[in-house]
């Protein structure tokens, strides 16, 4: 679909996988003027075909596109477009346990023009592609470090979208993670440096005590679909989530105090991860001794309960193509 400034968003259509053409100055090149989504369509296990909240992933991508002044989309007839995109995909879902259609909707500013300003001309693209389970062998608990020496967003800055430039942001302390044989690292608030804030791709859960904290959302946070849904779901349990700050400090005299009994990613790609080796600095804190807990394990089974239709999805979260 294109968007010209004085016409709006027009011409949806669906071609074929291939190639764009882009003009060398096109300003999402230069300036960074791109956000994206990251969705899934599954094949249940009765054969109908499941997208999971579709409609949190669009109001999250008009979240992104206030932020970078990109022209609002129309969230009902966009998620009706991935729908009819997703139906003729659908032979290409894979049925294996854990695979599925990967959906990567995006909006890039298409103006062939130098100087930083809001482009008049974008493309919204969605690419799918079938990806294979991201845990082949079973669920493994991730090793992940806490990143001090580099930022990925603060408070004012655009952590709260999907932009390409938060993941940019992240690659060097990626890399330096991966060549430490990190799975990622666990990023902490850009100010004070001592608040946590999210993993990679992931957001995050601790289980200390009885109670079951998530970093509170303020603006340098994805807010993730799949920890929204992770919140409803431990709350239908009376369980006590609590969403809150959490300084790195509080967690290590948790782990100290034996109190750190659970510690889960969660996101559209790791579903529920476990993370079971946690470093700051010279302190580690292994977590359930590198084993999954029991709390991550059942978010585990329910959410890819619901999402492979394995069980009743009492929510009404997935939507059917
Ligand atoms: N944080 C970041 C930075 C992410 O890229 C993702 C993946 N989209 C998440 C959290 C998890 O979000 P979701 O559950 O919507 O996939």
């Amino acid at each position: 679909m294109n968007y010209d400034e004085g016409e709006g968003w027009h011409d949806a259509r669906i071609v074929p996988f291939g190639p764009i053409e882009l003009s060398p100055a096109a300003m999402c090149l230069h300036y960074g003027q791109s956000v994206f989504e990251g969705m899934k369509a599954y094949r249940a296990v009765d054969g109908r075909i499941l997208l999971f909240r579709p409609d949190k992933n669009m109001a999250r991508l008009n979240s992104s596109n206030d932020r970078l002044c990109i022209p609002l989309i129309d969230e009902e007839f966009s998620k009706k477009a991935i729908e009819k995109l997703v139906s003729i995909e659908k032979d290409w879902i894979p049925s294996a346990e854990g695979t599925s259609l990967y959906i990567r909707p995006f909006i890039i500013g298409i103006d062939p023009h130098v100087g930083v300003h809001p482009a008049q001309h974008l493309l919204f693209i969605v690419l799918c592609s079938p990806v294979g389970a991201y845990y082949p062998e079973g669920l493994n608990p991730v090793k992940i470090y806490v990143e001090t020496n580099y930022v990925r967003a603060v408070k004012g800055g655009m952590g709260y979208t999907k932009t390409a430039g938060n993941y940019a942001a992240s690659l060097k302390a990626q890399d330096e993670a991966e060549k430490q044989n990190y799975t990622q690292v666990l990023w902490l608030d850009g100010v004070e440096r001592k608040y946590i804030e999210e993993v990679g791709t992931m957001n995050v859960f601790f289980v200390i005590g009885d109670e079951i904290v998530t970093p509170a959302l303020q603006g340098s946070i994805l807010p993730g679909i799949t920890r929204m849904s992770a919140i409803e779901l431990l709350k239908s349990w009376g369980m006590n989530v609590v969403e809150r700050k959490l300084s790195i400090d509080e967690l290590a005299q948790a782990a100290q105090d034996g109190k750190l009994k659970e510690a889960f990613g969660t996101g559209t790609a790791a579903v529920i991860s476990p993370i079971g080796h946690l470093k700051w600095g010279d302190d580690v804190m292994n977590i359930n001794n590198g084993e999954i807990g029991p709390i991550s394990q059942r978010l585990y089974d329910t959410l890819t309960g619901i999402q492979w239709g394995k069980i009743q999805d009492e929510f009404g979260w997935t939507v059917e193509v």
